[in-house]
């Protein structure tokens, strides 16, 4: 039976490598693209797809097309409304944006709850873990591990990070990925997001999940089990491999990415991730203890940060000095209702703006 895919982030590194995915199986189609400023006329033509929507409020365009799947592949906050319309409503998710899910944890749990449907993964560490966890009884289950590459500014000293530049954030030494995730992965931050994504998808306390830094990026995540031993998942680093599980699941279909080779020089090294001159993984699992609207606030104002360096008004240290401020000026509060959350999403954006324009003053 043929599936038809919502492809939202239809022309970012994850929408591209999801349509390439669905071109290639022939009961996977896409039946509606969207973005957040591209026009979207080209890839419709290309891909034979009817419902398109650029930017706006993406249920209405969900609304319209009635998918089996949403892959939810928009980047940020901004991916908020299409997580939500999926969980509430039991169609199946395949989750990329983590930002959605960090935010707004609660309430996508609340709402997977009352629609019933399927939450997959297509982060790869997530996916990995989910893989290593499926069929598995909670109380067998000691602990999470999730790898991360270390990003392009791995080994390097507080002060080495002063000057670095807009080019050397975005040259990530294992995988190739948008702009915003990619300098997520230079400051660790998008470990600490994935960290709070973890915990709500996997419904496992902070204690229990693990950071380590993996350079090659082979191994994925691994679940240590009470018995003693561990689960690993590992593949070389294609988001093809990922996308293509959430899309066909439970299926496994074939992709074009090769079998591991283990003789052809892969390397399985592992080392304690540098929090002190990495902080934005402190500060992740700080916000993700204290839990109501922190990580919203963690999220939104890393989500202005970076911006803010890509544009060039924030020296790189100058992120997480603008996210500590922030989770230190918010009030925590419990977010009921998606009104709620995009208030305090609003006010950390706020703060954080103005501390980004403190700085490059
Ligand atoms: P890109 O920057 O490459 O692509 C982002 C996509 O989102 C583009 O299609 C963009 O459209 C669209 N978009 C931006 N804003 C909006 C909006 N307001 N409404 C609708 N669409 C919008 O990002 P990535 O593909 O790298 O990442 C996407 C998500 O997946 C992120 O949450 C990231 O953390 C996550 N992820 C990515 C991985 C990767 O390998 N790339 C790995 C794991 C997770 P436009 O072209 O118009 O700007
Ligand atoms: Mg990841």
């Amino acid at each position: 039976m043929t599936k038809r895919i919502a492809v939202l982030g239809a022309t970012g590194s994850i929408g591209r490598q999801a349509l390439e995915i669905i071109d290639g199986h022939p009961d996977l189609e896409a039946c509606a693209l969207a973005a957040g400023s591209s026009d979207l006329g080209a890839l419709a033509a290309e891909h034979g797809v009817e419902h398109v929507q650029t930017g706006g409020d993406l249920t209405a365009l969900l609304d319209a097309a009635v998918p089996d799947v949403v892959l939810n592949a928009v980047v940020g906050f901004a991916g908020l409304p299409a997580t939500l319309w999926a969980l509430e409503r039991g169609v199946t998710l395949a989750l990329a944006n983590k930002e959605s899910l960090v935010a707004a944890g609660e309430l996508a749990l609340a709402a997977r709850g009352r629609g019933g449907g399927l939450l997959l993964p297509v982060d790869s560490e997530h996916s990995a873990a989910f893989q290593c966890l499926e069929g598995r009884e909670r109380e067998t289950v000691h602990s999470l591990v999730l790898t991360a590459s270390g990003g392009p500014f791995r080994g390097r000293s507080h002060d080495e990070l002063a000057g670095v530049t807009r080019a050397e954030a975005l040259a990530h030494p294992t995988w190739s990925m948008g702009p915003k995730i990619t300098i997520d992965s230079a400051t660790l931050a998008n470990k600490g997001l994935e960290l709070i994504e973890a915990h709500f998808l996997f419904g496992l306390p902070y204690e229990l999940i693990e950071v380590v830094v993996h350079p090659t990026s082979v191994v994925h995540a691994l679940v240590r089990l009470r018995d003693g031993a561990a689960l690993a998942h590992l593949g070389y680093p294609d988001m093809r491999v990922p996308i293509s599980f959430a899309l066909t699941y439970p299926e496994r279909a074939e992709t074009p990415v090769e079998p591991l080779d283990f003789t052809s020089g892969v390397t399985l090294e592992f080392e304690p991730p540098d929090v002190e001159t990495f902080p934005m993984l402190a500060l992740a699992r700080d916000a993700g203890g204290r839990g109501s609207t922190y990580p919203c606030a963690y999220n939104a104002a890393n989500e202005v940060a970076v911006a803010a360096f890509l544009a060039g008004r924030l020296p790189f240290l100058g992120i997480a000095e603008v996210v500590e401020e922030t989770l230190g000026a918010v009030e925590g509060t419990t977010a009921r209702t998606l009104d709620e959350l995009v208030a305090a999403d609003a006010e950390a954006r706020q703060l954080a703006e103005r501390r980004a324009e403190r700085a490059a003053a």
